[in-house]
């Protein structure tokens, strides 16, 4: 790759970078350096992949492919829940859950983190979770200060359930509301108002036995300034533990996409738009003392941790079950069967529901660490020179480049960069554009 090309990867300089660095997000990278494992294949390599021991950073996810109702900004959707789904998929996820539980990969080193996200995991019924949090906790080596969370939706997440966690062991419960404003929600297809969403989040924070987590979209339709600020307040207000900021995102043939070419809503605002919506958040919590864990994540004090996020956008190793879930193991990426059939087919039979296997390329751990980086908001470049999948000479090559990001307001510093404001909201950007160029600079690489 020529120095001229990283020119694609520049930022506009001439205006407010938080509004114009650039006239699109950048999108993830696809199949960053992995090699597809033949399906045929899969489960004789995977007893291999659980036959090595583990070690490093580890979480553990399990998917809960099931919602109530396909919210219109959502690109999560797979299966409509019904109340007999409960009890057949928790009985699979638990057998897939038992088959590799005596393994060395499984045994051998600590998990820190356990996250059920979805897809609505606090759609199953109480009884289903707390045999699930349970039966994690008796068969897997959880860390003593291992984080539990699970995602719920405020509809359906009843006391019970909530009970059913905590007591269980869940020590972190993080949910999407995207809005408290009543109009706003109902617009997206949310069932329960702004003030029932209140009042479900007073009442986590009373019981005061696990980190309380919320999640807000801006960018919604009909979500002006005077109601954005009014959703931090009451984040902040209701005192909770943690809040993610998330910048919608219209994909085209998405239900929100289509709603609005038809007309039946307002238009999302638009990317400068939310660049200064991004801002306005950012400015409010900074000033009520909350401290920016990640570009999207804020905490209000010291219980929440942000533990499961964090690793895995680093690369941490990861234990994936349920339909739908993907991992990380031992040097392979995988993915879990989404289609419901097959995956209770293969789970009865016993085998991996296994969808891809791949193993990861050289240049894996070089591209999760800038992930890391630019998810923390701080990148050591020092680190890519010494790599060896690295060719010498990276950082000369990349000065063009950071030396463009720099005059945009989007970085500062030189072997360590850090993220401006402009750069926190841009951060999918910048890694998406500086993960590219890396494995461009390093070339096809032979695998070992
Ligand atoms: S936002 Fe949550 S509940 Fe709504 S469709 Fe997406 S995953 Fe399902």
């Amino acid at each position: 790759m020529s120095a001229a090309e990283l020119e694609r990867f520049f930022a506009d300089t001439s205006g407010n970078p938080i509004q114009h660095a650039f006239s699109r997000r950048g999108g993830h990278m696809p199949g960053a350096s992995g090699e597809p494992v033949a399906a045929d294949a899969h489960q004789s390599i995977w007893r291999q992949v659980q036959d090595q021991p583990r070690s490093g950073p580890t979480v553990m996810y399990l998917h809960v492919p099931f919602c109530a109702n396909h919210c219109l900004f959502c690109g999560f959707y797979r299966n409509k829940w019904t109340d007999d789904a409960s009890a057949p998929y928790t009985d699979a996820l638990l057998q897939e859950l038992e088959m590799e539980a005596t393994s060395p990969a499984a045994q051998s080193a600590p998990i820190n983190a356990v996250y059920f996200g979805g897809g609505t995991p606090t759609a199953l019924h109480a009884q289903d979770l707390k045999r699930l949090v349970a039966r994690i906790r008796e068969l897997y080596p959880l860390a003593s200060d291992c984080e539990i969370t699970v995602e719920g939706r405020i509809y359906h997440f009843d006391n019970d359930k909530i009970e059913a966690c905590l007591d269980a062991g869940a020590n972190r419960l993080s949910t999407g509301t995207q809005s408290f404003d009543t109009r706003v929600r109902r617009r997206q297809g949310r069932k329960v108002s702004g003030e029932e969403a209140r009042r479900f989040f007073e009442g986590l924070r009373d019981r005061n036995r696990a980190a309380i987590i919320c999640d807000l979209i801006l960018g919604l339709p009909d979500q002006d300034e005077e109601i954005w600020q009014a959703d931090l307040k009451t984040v902040v207000d209701l005192g909770l533990d943690g809040v993610d900021l998330y910048t919608l995102a219209v994909f085209p043939g998405a239900p929100l996409f289509k709603a609005i070419e038809k007309g039946k809503i307002s238009p999302a605002a638009p990317l400068p738009h939310q660049g200064l919506m991004y801002e306005t958040g950012l400015t409010f919590l900074q000033r009520q003392g909350w401290r920016q864990l990640s570009s999207s994540h804020w905490a209000s004090g010291t219980r929440e941790r942000n533990l499961y996020n964090t690793l895995i956008k680093s690369g941490a190793q990861c234990l994936a079950f349920g339909a739908g879930a993907g991992g990380n193991l031992n040097g392979y990426s995988y993915s879990v069967q989404s289609e419901l059939a097959h995956y209770y087919d293969m789970v009865k039979k016993g085998e991996k529901p296994l969808a891809s296997l791949a193993r990861n390329g050289p240049l894996t751990p070089v591209l999760n660490g800038l992930a890391a980086g630019i998810e923390t908001m701080r990148v050591d470049l020092a680190g890519l020179e010494r790599h060896p999948a690295v060719p010498e000479g990276v950082l000369a090559y990349l000065a063009p480049l950071l030396d463009n990001w720099r005059a945009a307001d989007l970085i500062t510093g030189n072997t360590v960069i850090r993220l401006t404001t402009a750069g926190r909201f841009w951060h999918q950007t910048l890694l998406t554009h500086l993960k590219a160029a890396v494995a461009e600079y390093c070339g096809p690489h032979p695998e070992p």
